[in-house]
């Protein structure tokens, strides 16, 4: 198997090639390409039901493509190979694959019952990650997010936004190459939105490799390099976002831009 070290760096980092995914007779994903860089930041906006959140679950194997195939780091997720046809990996590998990748969910997933530093150094210490080390680890992740100081509260302390900045340290802890995250500021009230971007646009200044589902238009103006509509599982357009979003060419990303701005 390939590894990081043996990669292209000037390959994209994820390839997606001919997706499709269907659940019964609904094809929710008909057939997408894309490419995102190392380095860049990708935005998937698209109505409701379209297939983003079906798309990003594919990306980290939570969901198995029905054909085509998701590549990151020239490694394809979920599938090796093997004499002309691609058998599943193990769930072992399949493990090993995910903790390259970190996602941030809309509703937090914040686990309840743990302090914010034990939900940030589970995945390291799981990993066999030296205890001090994690929480070494922890301690700059949660300085980074502006939670510092807060590692034994509980996440019913505190707000959503709050919440939300763990579980984006959460996400970084294991160190991923590619971060996903899926309307992570949709569940938020109004004015907590701004502090969880501020926590996202930093990750992208830092170089972070990041596809984001989101309907903060001008925030997606603002950091993405590339944007994609999605709509009944096609990609309806894509590219640089001045592009998508100020002069959109389709009657479908008109009226959805309309909807959200
Ligand atoms: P989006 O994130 O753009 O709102 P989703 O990818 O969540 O869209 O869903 C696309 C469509 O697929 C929706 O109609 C949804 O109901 C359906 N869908 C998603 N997951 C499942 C599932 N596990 N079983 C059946 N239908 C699903
Ligand atoms: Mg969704």
């Amino acid at each position: 198997m390939r590894d990081d070290t043996e990669y292209d760096e000037t390959l994209p980092l994820v390839r997606i090639r001919g997706l499709r995914k269907s659940f019964g007779l609904h094809k929710v994903l008909d057939g997408i390409d894309v490419d995102v860089p190392r380095g860049t930041v990708t935005v998937l906006l698209g109505p409701s039901g379209s297939g983003k959140s079906t798309l990003l679950r594919c990306i980290n194997h939570l969901e198995k493509p029905d054909s085509g195939f998701v590549e990151v780091g020239g490694e394809i997720i979920g599938y090796r190979p093997s004499s002309g046809k691609l058998h599943e990996l193990s769930h072992r590998e399949i493990a090993r694959q995910r903790s390259t990748i970190g996602m941030v969910f809309q509703q937090f997933n914040l686990f309840g019952h743990m302090t914010v530093q034990q939900n940030v150094i589970e995945g390291p210490l799981a990993a066999g990650i030296p205890r001090g080390e994690a929480v070494a680890r922890a301690g700059d992740l949660l300085e980074r997010v502006g939670m510092a100081g807060r590692e034994s509260a509980y996440p019913r302390q505190l707000s959503g936004g709050q919440q939300q900045r763990v579980a984006i340290a959460r996400a970084l802890a294991l160190k991923p190459r590619l971060m996903l995250f899926d309307e992570p500021t949709s569940a938020l009230d109004p004015e907590l939105v701004g502090e969880v971007l501020a926590v996202i646009r930093d990750l992208a200044r830092s170089g972070m490799t990041m596809v984001i589902v989101t309907h903060e238009i001008g925030f997606a103006r603002e950091v993405a390099d590339q944007a994609i509509f999605l709509d009944g599982g096609r990609i309806v357009e894509s590219g640089a976002p001045a592009e998508i979003l100020d002069d959109p060419q389709h009657e479908r990303t008109k009226a959805f831009l309309s909807a959200v701005l």
